[in-house]
């Protein structure tokens, strides 16, 4: 599959134009696929009225809405590629990414005005001025995207070359630094719709909820690339609210739920769950950070699922390598699936990279195959860093494949932390923290006391009316796992910081514990 994003997205939707594409979850109302497609074409010619060409950036600054994905096609039909901006980013992070990426157009909504106007001011200070500001509903003296819609100037036809041309430029989430611009090519994009194509097949006006963000890479792909190639139905809210999350559920008999831990966490745990008719859901998946076995189990059993199925994947990725099938009733607990099509993986040893590991045993996770990204943007020494001469993306993630081929995410490896010579996982720590009554959620990271000696410290978010004690969660841990990989320090905490794509911030943490 080498196409342009937008046709490999868009492929199929002459064959249902009617069906819904999008359902406000909130408002109810909808855009069919005859909509979209023909809404993306018309977006396109107003772009290109307005001036937009071929390799020109533009800025997605939006939180999820019905209307993001015609502004997003729309975009691509006009030859430009998207950076996508998250919604909660500040006047300073939005100059930062328009900055960085060159972004010379941007798309946003009319709350977000005021941002967007900060930031543009920033780069025209910088004379690197925006050149055009859209607003996605309407705000005077803006053009919106249905001034857009009314353009009657011909559909631009730009000549793009999937496998070179940048289709989206979406940044690395920033949990282990600064956040990256990950160039990825429509050949990227449209191979790894393709590589997922049979794996997660949702059928025709089949509803899904769309609540983690499109712009984050998991959910542009998970919550509209494969959907809409699919002819889906996306039910879209724009951000985590549990009851209401529950709600849209129940009102849209929603069969399919693509997720990361926090809303496993609170599908599992919170008593709310139990005031809802849920029974339309048939799938359940979560990707994005670790997920332990025995929460998923908790939560499947609490939906009547047989299970909650995992995928793994990163920006750098398209994102996926790895999924667990709807239909694979042999998956073993925890694991995060099987290799997709045309993609070969190797673990090497964390101490002697050149050396491949075999069957069980845990090592770095590298990758080849048509969805590696085509490199950081404007970062050459960074993306030779994780880009061997071979090909192969050195994804950072520790982990191991068993014998029958399903792997297993361990956790990153510089978030491994070293006690005396030992390595202890956050990842497997916090799985059993979060296996306690009282405990809501947890979070674990290396901190190193005067003696240099780095230890595992929790932080933990008891549940209402519990008075658990430090040292009641110290023993928990410490009766169940190996003496060095004992919990050192307990702080409580009202809340985890967490990433809008569900990512525990254990940068904040750290900063904490300083
Ligand atoms: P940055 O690269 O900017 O530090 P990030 O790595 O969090 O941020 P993403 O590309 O959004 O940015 O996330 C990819 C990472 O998420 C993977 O490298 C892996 O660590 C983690 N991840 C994804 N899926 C899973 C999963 N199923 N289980 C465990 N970890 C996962
Ligand atoms: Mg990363």
């Amino acid at each position: 599959l080498d196409l342009p994003i937008h046709e490999a997205v868009l492929a199929n939707a002459a064959e249902h134009p009617d069906t819904p594409a999008l359902i406000d979850g909130i408002t109810g109302r909808s855009v069919s696929y005859a909509e979209l497609d023909a809404g993306s074409r018309r977006i396109a010619a107003g772009l290109a009225e307005a001036g937009v060409r071929k390799g020109d950036v533009i800025a997605l600054h939006s939180p999820n809405s019905i209307a993001y994905p015609a502004a997003f096609y729309g975009a691509t039909r006009a030859g430009a590629t998207v950076t996508t901006v998250s919604s909660l980013a500040t006047a300073g992070e939005l100059a930062s990414q328009l900055r960085d990426s060159r972004a010379r157009w941007i798309i946003t909504i009319s709350l977000f005005l005021p941002v967007a106007l900060a930031a543009a001011e920033v780069l025209a200070a910088e004379g690197s001025p925006i050149r055009e500001i859209f607003v996605c509903d309407a705000s005077e003296g803006h053009r919106s995207l249905t001034d857009l819609l009314a353009s009657t100037a011909p559909e631009p036809a730009p000549q793009l070359d999937p496998a070179t041309d940048i289709a989206v430029l979406p940044y690395s989430s920033g949990t282990t630094g600064l956040p990256k611009g990950v160039m990825l090519t429509h050949r990227n994009i449209s191979s790894n719709l393709l590589q997922t194509d049979t794996l997660h097949t949702t059928g025709v006006g089949e509803r899904i909820l769309a609540v983690l963000p499109f712009f984050h890479i998991y959910g542009l792909h998970a919550l509209l690339n494969h959907p809409l190639r699919c002819g889906s139905t996306v039910v879209v809210l724009p951000r985590f609210d549990l009851e209401q999350f529950l709600r849209t559920i129940q009102e849209h008999r929603i069969e399919a739920i693509l997720a990361a831990p926090p809303i496993v966490l609170a599908l599992a745990k919170h008593p709310l769950v139990d005031q809802y008719d849920l029974s339309s859901v048939r799938y359940l998946l979560s990707a994005a950070a670790p997920l332990d076995a025995e929460l998923a189990d908790a939560c499947a059993r609490r939906l009547g699922l047989p299970r909650v199925l995992q995928g793994y994947g990163m920006t750098e990725l398209s994102p996926v390598t790895h999924v667990v099938p709807l239909d694979d009733a042999d998956a073993p607990p925890g694991t995060v699936g099987r290799l997709v099509a045309s993609t070969e993986l190797r673990v090497v040893s964390l101490d002697d990279p050149g050396k491949d590991l075999g069957t069980g045993e845990s090592g770095e996770l590298l990758f080849r195959g048509p969805q590696v990204m085509r490199g950081y943007f404007a970062r050459q020494s960074e993306t030779d860093a994780v880009i061997d001469p071979d090909g192969w993306l050195h994804t950072g993630d520790v982990g191991y494949v068993d014998e029958r081929g399903y792997l297993f995410v361990v956790d990153r490896v510089k978030e491994l932390i070293k006690y005396k010579g030992y390595q202890v996982a956050p990842a497997e720590l916090e799985a059993l923290l979060l296996t306690h009554p009282e405990i809501a959620d947890a979070a674990v990271i290396g901190v190193t006391g005067g003696d240099g000696v780095e230890r595992p410290k929790a932080y933990v978010v008891r549940a209402p009316g519990s008075g658990l004690t430090e040292q009641e969660v110290t023993d928990f841990v410490a009766g169940q796992v190996a003496p060095y990989k004992k919990v050192r320090e307990v702080e409580f905490l009202d809340v985890v910081p967490k990433s809008a794509s569900g990512k525990i911030l254990r940068r904040e943490l750290r900063d904490r514990a300083r």
